[in-house]
């Protein structure tokens, strides 16, 4: 048993359940850019695992993309560990022009959508072919904003989760699940 099962109240996607979604999300991927190159920009820190096995995914599929590179972009919004004030700070952008590329955006969770329009209207201001967004997560109750979704893997319930590269105060991002947290498991917040 491993001791950060004592820190969760409840696995919400197993592991065959991520995979299953990623795995539908890469077919979806691999059949609108089948035969053309794709530039697919992974959002740090949270969206790494699903980024990095996605890209495998999309590798596995017959058809798919003529060529594929990789690159990520660092966006945080401020705000405490679990509540986002909405304002998103970019901390590192991709490097190289996207003009005329076909580019796809791969977040972990979209939740009141700020992150994803912000970085949207980022990336759209430089011109790429074109510009597809994807999220393992989703949190449509949440929304704010009415951001554009190409591809989706799995609907959140409203509920703060950790675990495949979403993590609390830097830990959990490890866990091959996502899981809700137990009560006792946040700090008081200040
Ligand atoms: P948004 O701007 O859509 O509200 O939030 C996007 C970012 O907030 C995500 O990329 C993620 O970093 C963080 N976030 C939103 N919901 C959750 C959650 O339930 N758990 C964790 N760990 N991060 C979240």
């Amino acid at each position: 048993m491993n001791s950060y099962r004592e820190s969760i109240a409840e696995v919400l996607f197993d592991e065959s359940r991520i995979s299953a979604a990623i795995d539908e999300m890469a077919a979806a991927i691999a059949r609108d850019f089948s035969g053309e190159p794709i530039l697919v920009v992974g959002v740090l820190k949270g969206a790494l695992f699903a980024f990095t096995d996605l890209v495998r995914a999309i590798a596995r599929r017959p058809n798919g993309p003529s060529d594929l590179s990789v690159e990520t972009i660092w966006a945080s919004s401020y705000g405490n560990a679990t509540r986002s004030s909405g304002e998103v700070q970019l901390r590192k952008d991709v490097a190289g022009s996207i003009r005329g590329r076909n580019v796809l955006l791969v977040d972990d969770i979209v939740d009141n959508g700020l992150t994803m329009q912000y970085l949207r209207e980022l990336l759209v201001q430089r011109a790429p072919a074109r510009l597809r967004t994807a999220a393992l997560l989703e949190k449509p109750e949440r929304r704010l904003v009415n951001v554009r979704l190409d591809y989706v893997g799995l609907r959140c319930p409203n509920a703060f989760v950790v675990g495949y590269g979403l993590d609390y105060r830097e830990l959990y991002r490890n866990l091959p699940i996502i899981a809700r947290l137990k009560p006792e498991s946040f700090a008081p917040e200040n």
